[in-house]
């Protein structure tokens, strides 16, 4: 199937070949269609899936560009705001169809005269019922979209919402869009859906398959460590990590600081003006690692984020799903890694019931695996370099005292000093020993007379931490993750 299937007015048509999209994604190829028949629709399909197309770009084409506000799309933040309108502006620029964004902490002015001159306005709850109680706007957009919607639930955005729709035209278009489906957003939809078709995409297509999914199991105190660990062995282009509390945050970004990457923290009490500079600079390579909380990374797309660290593991699927979704963004391919502690390894099996997908375990690289891994990278760069003139002079002036051989051995050697890899050699543990947890979690699960197991797992958990010296234990030949060595191909700059 292809975008053209649609017929789509020609300019919209002309900014979708112009995005590079080629063919239309699973929910905008059963969204598109229903909505340009006019459907009232409630759509559920994971983060990343194209949502902002399978809405904007039927309700685009159906507009007749009149200079009033036509649409209207809410949504939960100010990025996500930010976000969609510049999706939004790129598909209409060429219909001549402008786009206002609106939301808190920034004065009414501007604003207000963008939402005059705009044909679609995306908004954030709060100063959307703000202009609209106070007056100062009128709007009677026909087409009205909710995007993520189970979020603006979570961040508790209910009433803003219903008070919202009561100053909203009866005889409209109204969609919504979802990553997940709680009871809460099906009631909301009864409310304010007419009849509405339903697009659902399957687990197996909501989970975003392009996502590789991993996890490493360590001890409590060893997740610093781990982290250096693995993105040193991954080293990833760009990077997300998660930590459930700001505090974390902000004591992960001095402590990544300190071991010389370049990190910076996002979280919900940043200022605007820094939070959108931070994101910028993200987006544009000058930041490689960003330590953020769920809050704050919330629908953040940037593209290329190669890898997605869960410092800890979220307290729930949905979080989890949120997560992830920060990368693989786009048809590319992206890593999602979680660090648990052994007690975790129960929330690990019920996210992968939760979601219908498989995680798989892994062990942490030794520092050996990471120099093997470097000397690789630094052999391919090698073979790459140009050969300057300076370089020869130099050979030149070395040969005075110095045979070949000599000097090609004290250049590597010069070259494998900025080389060492921090941290103890052994970080978390072995694939035997995280089987053997896994196996006496899941006979824990039924919970009736555990008394008996739990007092076996927690002897098994002691004598595995008393047994970290002993290697064979930790079967690290056996494990399925020494094919990942190809995934690290970025460098850090
Ligand atoms: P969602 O709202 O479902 O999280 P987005 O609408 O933000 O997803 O889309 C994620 C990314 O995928 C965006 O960068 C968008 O430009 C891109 N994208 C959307 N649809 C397509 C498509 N059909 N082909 C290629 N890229 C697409
Ligand atoms: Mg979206």
């Amino acid at each position: 199937m292809k975008f053209t299937d649609f017929n789509l007015k020609d300019t919209i048509q002309a900014a979708v070949t112009e995005a590079g999209f080629t063919e239309p994604s699973p929910v905008q190829k059963d969204a598109i269609p229903l909505v340009l028949e006019g459907h009232d629709l409630i759509a559920q399909a994971q983060t990343g899936t194209g949502k902002t197309a399978a809405f904007g770009l039927p309700i685009m084409s159906m507009m007749k560009g009149d200079g009033s506000v036509e649409g209207l799309v809410i949504v939960p933040t100010r990025e996500l705001a930010m976000q969609v309108s510049d999706e939004l502006y790129r598909f209409g620029k060429n219909a001549g169809l402008k786009t206002a964004t609106v939301y808190g902490g920034t004065a009414y002015g501007k604003q207000i005269d963008r939402i005059k001159q705009a044909s679609i306005v995306v908004a954030t709850p709060g100063r959307l019922q703000d202009l609209l109680m106070s007056g100062k706007i009128k709007i009677n957009p026909h087409f009205v979209v909710l995007d993520e919607a189970d979020e603006m639930l979570d961040m508790g955005f209910l009433d803003e919402i219903k008070n919202i729709f009561t100053f909203l035209p009866k005889e409209r278009q109204t969609l919504m869009f979802s990553a997940t489906m709680p009871n809460a957003i099906r009631k909301l939809a009864e409310q304010i859906l007419k009849n509405p078709k339903t697009v659902s995409i399957t687990k197996s297509e909501t989970t975003n398959t392009k996502i590789t999914q991993l996890y490493y199991v360590v001890q409590e105190k060893e997740r610093d460590d781990a982290l250096v660990r693995l993105i040193d062995y991954k080293n990833p282009q760009k990077c997300i990590i998660f930590c459930r509390m700001k505090k974390e945050v902000d004591r992960l970004v001095a402590h990544m600081t300190a071991q010389g990457f370049k990190v910076s923290g996002l979280h919900g009490d940043m200022e605007q003006k820094q939070r959108e500079v931070t994101i910028r600079a993200f987006k544009q390579g000058g930041i490689d690692i960003f330590i953020a909380t769920d809050v704050a990374a919330r629908g953040l797309d940037v593209n290329d984020v190669t890898h997605v660290f869960n410092y800890h593991i979220p307290f729930d699927s949905e979080s989890y799903v949120h997560r992830i979704g920060r990368t693989g963004r786009g048809g590319k391919t992206g890593e999602a890694i979680t660090l648990v502690s052994p007690n975790e390894l129960r929330t690990i099996k019920r996210i992968e019931k939760d979601v219908g997908t498989k995680m798989t375990t892994q062990v942490i690289p030794t520092r050996m695996e990471v120099q093997n891994n470097r000397s690789d990278e630094l052999i391919a760069k090698i073979a790459q370099t140009q050969i300057t003139d300076k370089a020869i002079e130099l050979v030149k002036t070395l040969q005075h005292d110095l045979d070949i051989v000599t000097i090609a051995h004290l250049l590597a050697s010069m070259i494998q000093s900025e080389n060492t890899v921090k941290g103890k050699d052994h970080i978390g543990l072995g694939l035997e020993e995280i089987e053997l947890l896994i196996e006496r979690a899941m006979q824990n699960r039924g919970g009736g007379g555990g008394g008996r197991n739990r007092g076996g797992y927690r002897g098994n958990r002691k004598r595995s931490g008393g047994d970290r010296s002993n290697k064979s234990g930790r079967n690290r030949r056996n494990s399925s993750g020494r094919n990942s060595r190809n995934g690290g191909q970025g460098s850090r700059s």
